[in-house]
């Protein structure tokens, strides 16, 4: 049976594009960059036509604001602590209750390192309400961090209009964004609609690059000290001997992710698109999680419910298909997610979420297959479940 693939907010396919650019680095270009002799200095130029190539990707930015991380979660850690460390005067910082683990706990850690942190709520749709937003600015005001993409429920935030209301309130206050799940399908342009972005964070793997690679962007001038100290790599902003094939294959990545870009928001959202109409005509009882709201073209996620989410996915496997759940199911813990939390999903569903999350790897025949086998499992689920009666009681649309 072959596979579909449609969790890729979890992690994407390497692209051969990559593969290929990558593949001289492991097998003759295995040197140290930072060594002296020629070869290993070709490594060290590849770095840094790799910043070049990124720098030009993320809008035409200077490129030694570009620094290689290991990972999403790296550059986040290295954001928020390396601006805590830089401002010791402020000590207010401001993130979304839906952020990536990678943010929020980092700031549960501030927190218990003296910090303050407000958790920006969010309402049923997802949305953060703008006006709330303005009065939880202070003049200790650190660090606003806002994803620009929630990677459960695809949800996009206004992380232009939250900057440029910090920086209109208080030039000093620092601006954050979590960009992994944006780049390569919505506009991601540190000179044009994130110009008031001081720092940005991104990950490999999510854009068709290998998992163990990412990027922290930091604004000149913006105060920020590095986090990773024991070496003079990347300018003594991040130590570490450099991971050149990944590196490069992050480059690549990113030059294909602004080549295909338009295509995610024509083909990739029309097919989810019609994956969520089939859906919701097929299944009695199926709500989209953050519907309404301005998402990802590529993101759907459904509040199943009276089902449990874990043994929809073993369905869905056992027909060949690779989706996601919204609960925390992959951690070992039986919690609903946090996001679902925030958004106040109906306890007869936040045990029942799914996410599909198409990439451009996806076909029509794909999405004809799930809605085929989806509606059927769904259905047979809920004649043995012990909820399905409860839930279909307290809920009146059936
Ligand atoms: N932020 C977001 C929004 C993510 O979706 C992820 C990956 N799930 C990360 C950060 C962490 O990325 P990495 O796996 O590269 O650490």
């Amino acid at each position: 049976m072959s596979i579909i693939y449609v969790d890729n907010n979890a992690t994407t396919a390497i692209a051969p594009e990559v593969v290929e650019v990558m593949q001289p680095y492991f097998t003759h270009n295995y040197f140290n960059p930072s060594s002296m002799y020629q070869a290993a200095q070709e490594a060290a130029e590849a770095i840094q036509h790799a910043r070049e190539k990124v720098a030009h990707c993320l809008g035409h930015v200077e490129p030694d604001q570009i620094l290689f991380t290991g990972s999403a979660t790296e550059a986040n850690n290295s954001a928020l602590f390396g601006v805590a460390q830089a401002n010791p005067k402020r000590n207010h910082v401001i993130t979304s209750a839906v952020e990536h683990p990678s943010v929020l706990e980092v700031c549960q850690e501030m927190e218990r390192r003296g910090h303050e942190v407000t958790y920006l709520p969010v309402s049923h749709q997802g949305e953060i309400d703008l006006d709330a937003y303005v009065k939880t600015l202070r003049p200790d005001t650190l660090l606003v961090t806002v994803m620009m993409a929630n990677n459960e429920t695809g949800n996009l935030f206004p992380i232009d209009q939250l900057a440029e209301i910090a920086k209109a309130t208080d030039p000093g206050i620092l601006v954050h964004t979590d960009a992994t799940q944006a780049i390569g399908k919505v506009e991601v342009n540190l000179e044009g609609n994130l110009k008031q972005v001081d720092l940005l964070s991104f990950s490999g793997h999510k854009l068709h690059a290998p998992k163990g690679v990412g990027a922290l962007f930091v604004r000149r001038g913006a105060r920020w000290r590095p986090y990773m100290f024991g070496g003079h790599q990347e300018r003594g902003r991040r130590a570490g001997t450099e991971n050149v094939p990944y590196i490069v294959g992050l480059a690549k990545a990113c030059e294909l992710a602004t080549q295909t870009v338009d295509e995610e928001q024509t083909r990739v959202k029309a097919m989810r698109d019609r994956l969520e109409a089939e859906l919701l005509e097929k299944i009695p009882m199926l709500e989209v999680n953050g519907q309404g709201a301005e998402r990802l073209p590529n993101t759907l996620n459904l509040a199943v419910h009276g089902i449990e989410g874990e043994s929809i996915l073993y369905e869905l496997s056992a027909n060949g298909i690779c989706a996601s759940s919204g609960s925390a199911c992959t951690s070992g813990s039986l919690d609903p997610s946090h996001v679902l939390k925030a958004m106040a999903v109906p306890f007869t569903a936040i045990h029942g979420s799914v996410r599909f999350s198409l990439s451009r790897y996806n076909t029509d025949a794909d999405v004809d297959h799930i809605v085929a086998v989806f509606p059927e499992i769904v259905a047979n689920l809920r004649r043995l479940s012990p909820f399905w009666d409860n839930a279909k009681s307290c809920l009146t649309n059936v």
